[in-house]
C-alpha cells in the first residue's frame, strides 16, 4: 500500500511572508530527490472559491485544467514543479461549509447536531487527505493560508492536530514560517513575534517540527539557540530565509540550508540522493546573464497590484530567459491611455501586450494601444479581453464598423463583432458559471501560432463568457484579420492574427496559466522573440 506523509505549512507574525514559495521550493528540492509532490492550499474565507473575487482583493485568479477558479499559489505550484493542480489542490472554508451544509441536508448526519468539532473538522482532514488517496503521491504539502491566531484559520489547525494524532508525527509534519524583524536602532534581529506565535500555535495543541525564518540579514548562532530554546524546535530544524533576489533563487536557499534533509529525517524518508536542480539552475544562470534588455507595455486595469497579472509576468521571465534577454514590464494603465497621448506611452516599447479583464472601465485606452501597435507594427498580444479588443479595433479600423464593441460593454452595439456565448445566455449565476479550464483548439498550418507552437492542435485553459461572433469571420478574414485557431467542437475562434504585421496575435484563453519553469510556454518565447527581433532593428536605425 501506498502511505503518503504530510506536510503543513502554517504562518505566523505576519501575512505575505510567501508560505507558497517556501512550499513549492521544499516541493521541488524533494521532486529533485526523486519523490512524487504535490502542494495544496486551504484558504480561511468564506467564497466558493476566489473566482468571485475582485483581483486588487486577492490577485490574479488562477484557473487549472479541470476548470477550477483558485489562488495564485497554486501558479506558483505549477510553476516550480511542472506538474498540473485541480480542484482538489485549493479549498476554501466557503466550499467546506457548502459541502458539510449539503450533507446536512441531504441528512447524511442521521439527527446529529451539525458543528464545526467534528463536521466541519473532518470534512477538512477529507479534503487533505483526498490528495494523498487518490494522487499516489509520496509527499502531500498543504499551505494553510492566513495567519496562526486568526478567528478563521481556528478550524484549520484544530484539523492538523487532529490529523497529527491519526496519522503519528513521523507520516506529518508542521512547518512554521515567521518573520524576525530588523530594529535598526538596536541593530538587531527580533525573535519575540516568533515565540509568541510558536506559542498561539501551541495553545491550540500543535508543536511546530520546523521553523522557517523570513529574515533580511543572516541569523547567527545565538538567534538559532534561542529560537530552540524558546520555541521547542530543534536547532538543526531552525531554517533561514533570508530575503531574495527573486522567488526562483528560494530552492538554492533553501537546499544550503538543508530543509529538505531536515524534512526528511523528520517523515522518516530516505535521503539518499541530492536534488536534481540542474535545469532549475540552467534557468537562472541564462535568466540572470541577459544579453539583451527589451521593454514590453502591460496594459490592464488593475496594474496597480502586480499580483492581478501574476502568471502573466512570470511568463514572460520564463519566457526571456530563453531568449536570453531581461524583459521589463512597463505597467500602462488603460484608463490612461484613454486621455494621453498613445504614441508617447507606447513609443519605446519592443512589445504590447494588452491583459485579460472584465467590464467597461479602460477599454477604450486599449483599443488604442491595439491600433498604435498594428499600424507601428509593434509584436502584441492580446489576451482574453486583449484578443477581443483587437477585434473590435480591426472591425472599428479596417472595417469602418465604428461602433463596433462587445456587447459586455455595449449592449446595443449594432456591430457586436464579441457576443455572449450561447451556453451563456440562461446563466445568471455569478460563480463558476464561466467557460473555464481546458479546451481543445486545431491551429491552421503555417500560422504564426502553428510555428510557434509546432503543433496543429493545442489544449489551452479559458475563463471567459464572450466569444468572436462568428457571424463576422468571413468579413474580417476578408480584410486581413484571420481566425488560425478554432474550437473542433464548436467553431468558437479561439486566436487570430492580422496579415502583413510582424507578430500580431490575439488568444481567447490564458497561455500564461502553462508556462512553468522548465517548460516556457512557445507562445510567449515567441512573442518574446519577435519584440526582441523589433528591439534590435529599432537599435540599428
Ligand atoms: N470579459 C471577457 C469575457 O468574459 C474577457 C474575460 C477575460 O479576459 N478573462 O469574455
Amino acid at each position: 500500500m501506498h502511505h503518503t506523509k504530510y506536510i503543513f505549512v502554517t504562518g505566523g507574525v505576519t501575512s505575505s511572508l510567501g508560505k507558497g514559495i517556501i512550499a513549492a521550493s521544499l516541493a521541488k528540492l524533494l521532486q529533485g530527490k526523486g519523490y512524487s509532490v504535490t502542494i495544496q492550499k486551504l484558504d480561511p474565507y468564506l467564497n466558493v472559491d476566489p473566482g468571485t473575487l475582485n483581483p486588487y482583493e486577492h490577485g490574479e485568479c488562477y484557473v487549472t485544467d479541470d476548470g477550477a477558479e483558485t489562488d495564485l499559489d497554486l501558479g506558483h505550484y505549477e510553476r516550480f514543479l511542472d506538474t498540473p493542480t485541480s480542484q482538489a489542490n485549493n479549498v476554501t472554508t466557503g466550499r467546506i461549509y457548502q459541502s458539510v451544509i449539503n450533507k446536512e441536508r441531504k441528512g447524511e448526519y442521521l439527527g446529529k447536531t451539525v458543528q464545526i468539532i467534528p463536521h466541519i473538522t473532518d470534512e477538512i482532514k477529507e479534503r487533505i487527505q483526498i490528495l494523498g488517496k487518490t494522487g499516489n503521491y509520496d509527499i502531500v504539502i498543504t499551505e494553510i493560508g492566513g495567519t496562526i491566531g486568526d478567528i478563521e484559520s481556528l478550524p484549520y489547525v484544530e484539523a492538523v492536530r487532529q490529523l497529527l494524532w491519526d496519522l503519528g508525527r513521523e507520516n506529518a509534519i508542521v512547518i512554521h514560517l515567521t518573520l524576525l524583524p530588523y530594529l535598526p536602532t538596536s541593530g538587531e534581529l527580533k525573535t519575540k513575534p516568533t515565540q509568541h506565535s510558536v506559542k498561539m500555535l501551541m495553545q491550540s495543541g500543535v508543536s511546530p517540527d520546523v521553523l522557517v525564518c523570513r529574515t533580511q540579514y543572516n541569523i547567527g548562532d545565538e538567534i538559532r539557540n534561542k529560537l530552540a530554546l524558546f520555541c521547542n524546535v530543534e536547532k538543526q530544524a531552525i531554517i533561514e530565509s533570508i530575503d531574495a533576489e527573486t522567488i526562483y533563487d528560494v530552492p538554492g536557499l533553501m537546499l544550503e540550508e538543508g530543509l529538505d534533509k531536515v524534512v526528511l529525517s523528520k517523515l522518516h524518508l530516505p535521503n539518499n540522493v541530492v536534488s536534481d536542480l540542474s535545469k532549475w539552475n540552467e534557468f537562472l544562470t541564462k535568466f540572470k546573464n541577459p544579453k539583451h534588455e527589451i521593454n514590453i507595455a502591460l496594459i490592464g486595469k488593475y496594474v496597480e497590484l502586480h499580483d492581478a497579472y501574476k502568471s502573466i509576468v512570470e511568463s514572460t521571465i520564463h519566457a526571456g530567459a530563453a531568449n536570453d534577454v531581461k524583459v521589463n514590464i512597463k505597467w500602462i494603465h488603460s484608463e490612461d491611455l484613454e486621455v494621453d497621448q498613445v504614441p508617447d506611452i507606447l513609443n519605446d516599447m519592443h512589445g504590447v501586450l494588452v491583459a485579460p479583464g472584465f467590464g467597461n472601465r479602460g477599454i477604450e485606452g486599449k483599443i488604442k494601444a491595439v491600433q498604435y501597435a498594428r499600424e507601428n507594427k509593434i509584436p502584441f498580444l492580446g489576451i482574453c479581453l486583449g484578443m477581443q479588443m483587437a477585434v473590435i479595433e480591426y472591425s472599428r479600423n479596417m472595417l469602418g464598423f465604428i461602433d463596433a464593441n462587445s456587447t459586455e460593454m455595449d449592449a446595443n452595439t449594432s456591430h457586436p463583432v464579441i457576443d455572449l456565448m450561447k451556453s451563456q445566455k440562461e446563466v445568471t449565476d455569478k460563480g463558476g458559471t464561466m467557460r473555464l479550464g481546458a479546451w481543445k483548439c486545431n491551429l491552421t498550418p503555417n500560422s504564426i501560432v502553428s510555428k510557434a507552437y509546432k503543433k496543429d492542435s493545442i489544449e489551452e485553459r479559458h475563463r471567459h463568457r464572450y466569444e468572436f461572433n462568428n457571424d463576422y469571420l468571413a468579413q474580417l478574414e476578408k480584410a486581413g484579420m484571420k481566425a488560425t485557431g478554432i474550437n473542433p467542437e464548436t467553431n468558437l475562434v479561439e486566436i487570430v492574427e492580422v496579415e502583413n504585421h510582424p507578430w500580431f496575435v490575439g488568444v481567447q484563453y490564458h497561455p500564461e496559466y502553462k508556462s512553468t519553469v522548465l517548460n516556457p510556454h512557445p507562445l510567449f518565447i515567441d512573442f518574446i522573440k519577435a519584440s526582441l527581433e523589433h528591439y534590435l532593428v529599432e537599435n540599428e536605425k
